[in-house]
């Protein structure tokens, strides 16, 4: 009898182990790539300790607090490193700027991976150029795309329009027409800038740039620091820029340096700025306009610190405070540089602009940080796929030793960069 009972037992027991392994495995889920304790920033500015970002194919299975058991292709511990969306440059440009024929392009082309990997591997994910040769730069975006060559997403405006004389064909390109012709598109009537924006839809941009500083009236020529007169689009061939992009699903961005042309093309519809105004802002117009627009403010602090070698004490100190003015006021920073991927080491660009903001600006180092990712995507309107850490979207993120929001600087020490779910970038020490 007794021997019964233990049989019994046994077979109880036996039963009983089975059913908990098989309900356990039943909580296990699969995934590519698992990264656990991870410090999440996730770009929506909400922040966890401790969790699970599960991974597969190119996008964000899950995030979770560690209730859910993986069965990982790969495991990754995140302990004592931060993990957040990676980031985002809005204004980059690519080159030569002194291109003179197709070979000089040609050879520039051949070491552009290399300038296009250094975003990787600074944690920048995505970069949009507001203005270069758009056959050129599409051809590369397909290649990205296609996996020929590493880098980030790129999305790209084409040349910017202007008018005829204006920025930057009479400043930039005066003495080389070949590249006057190929870097901007001059535009004397509506119906040629309808046209254009036409043509560049068709070509397959991502969105419209046009310059709008100048003076339209050659009695009174507008210099500026340049030496030379600028001349700007009437207001009703600027408005036909916007209204034929927005007939084509694309976005608008402006060149601005003064502030009633930066109110006058937000009024007109733009849905941003780039560089921002020059002059300090001595009320809340424009923040006002803008938030109620929702239209972008894309500073590029960068370039005015260091790019060309000069330097602008006076619009640098305006330029801050506006940032942090209109910050407050409500309105959408996004991050951009002005940079280039040679001449700027680009990538550490990026990081350098998060730092000015933080440092200089006082923007706190979250505001900084969705600058980079969530308000980025959202200024692309692609806030569905990139721009914050969520199931769903595109696993673009980045993990970085320390804790940014501690110290921005802990953003220079980016550890390893998943783009599309595929590990681009890794510089731990060897110790998975
Ligand atoms: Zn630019």
């Amino acid at each position: 009898m007794k021997r019964l009972m233990t049989t019994l037992t046994v077979l109880a027991t036996g039963v009983f182990l089975m059913t908990l392994s098989l309900s356990a495995q039943a909580q296990f889920e699969s995934a590519d790539l698992i990264l656990t304790n991870a410090r999440v920033i996730d770009g929506t500015g909400a922040v966890y300790d401790r969790a699970v970002i599960a991974i597969t194919g190119e996008r964000i299975q899950s995030i979770t607090s560690g209730e859910k058991q993986f069965n990982a292709g790969r495991t990754i511990d995140a302990k004592g490193k931060t993990v957040l969306p990676g980031l985002m440059n809005m204004h980059i440009h690519f080159g030569p700027r002194d291109a003179t024929n197709e070979e000089t392009v040609t050879e520039y082309l051949k070491r552009l991976p290399a300038g296009l990997y250094a975003y990787l591997s600074y944690g920048v994910t995505t970069i949009k150029s507001p203005g270069d040769m758009a056959e050129t730069y599409i051809k590369v975006r397909e290649r990205l795309a296609r996996g020929e060559i590493q880098g980030p997403r790129l999305f790209l405006t084409g040349p910017p329009l202007t008018a005829l004389g204006g920025y930057p064909a009479v400043v930039r390109y005066r003495d080389n027409p070949w590249l006057r012709a190929q870097r901007s598109i001059e535009l004397t009537s509506e119906r040629e800038a309808r046209t254009a924006v036409r043509q560049l839809s068709e070509l397959g941009v991502d969105a419209i740039k046009f310059i709008y500083i100048g003076s339209t009236d050659p009695e009174k020529p507008y210099v500026g620091r340049y030496g030379v007169a600028i001349r700007k689009l009437t207001p009703q061939i600027m408005k036909a820029i916007i209204d034929e992009s927005h007939k084509h699903q694309l976005r608008v961005t402006v060149h601005t340096s003064h502030l009633e042309d930066a109110m006058a093309v937000i009024e007109a519809g733009a849905d941003g700025l780039e560089h921002g105004v020059h002059e300090r802002l001595l009320d809340d117009r424009l923040g006002t306009l803008m938030r109620e627009r929702k239209a972008s403010y894309v500073p590029t602090l960068y370039q005015l610190y260091t790019g060309t070698g000069e330097t602008y004490p006076s619009r640098l100190a305006a330029n801050k405070a506006n940032v942090k003015q209109l910050a407050e006021e409500g309105v959408r920073i996004v991050l951009g540089t002005d940079s280039s991927p040679f001449s700027d080491g680009d990538g550490f660009a990026t990081i350098r602009e998060l730092e000015i903001y933080v440092r200089d600006v006082g923007l706190t180092p979250m505001q900084a940080i969705q600058a980079a990712t969530r308000n980025a995507a959202e200024h692309l309107g692609k806030l569905d796929e990139l721009g914050t850490l969520e199931a769903g979207k595109l696993a673009d993120l980045i993990m970085v030793n320390g804790d940014p929001l501690k110290d921005i600087m802990s953003l220079y020490n980016v550890e390893l960069v998943i783009k599309g779910g595929k590990i681009v970038v890794d510089k731990r020490q060897g110790t998975e």
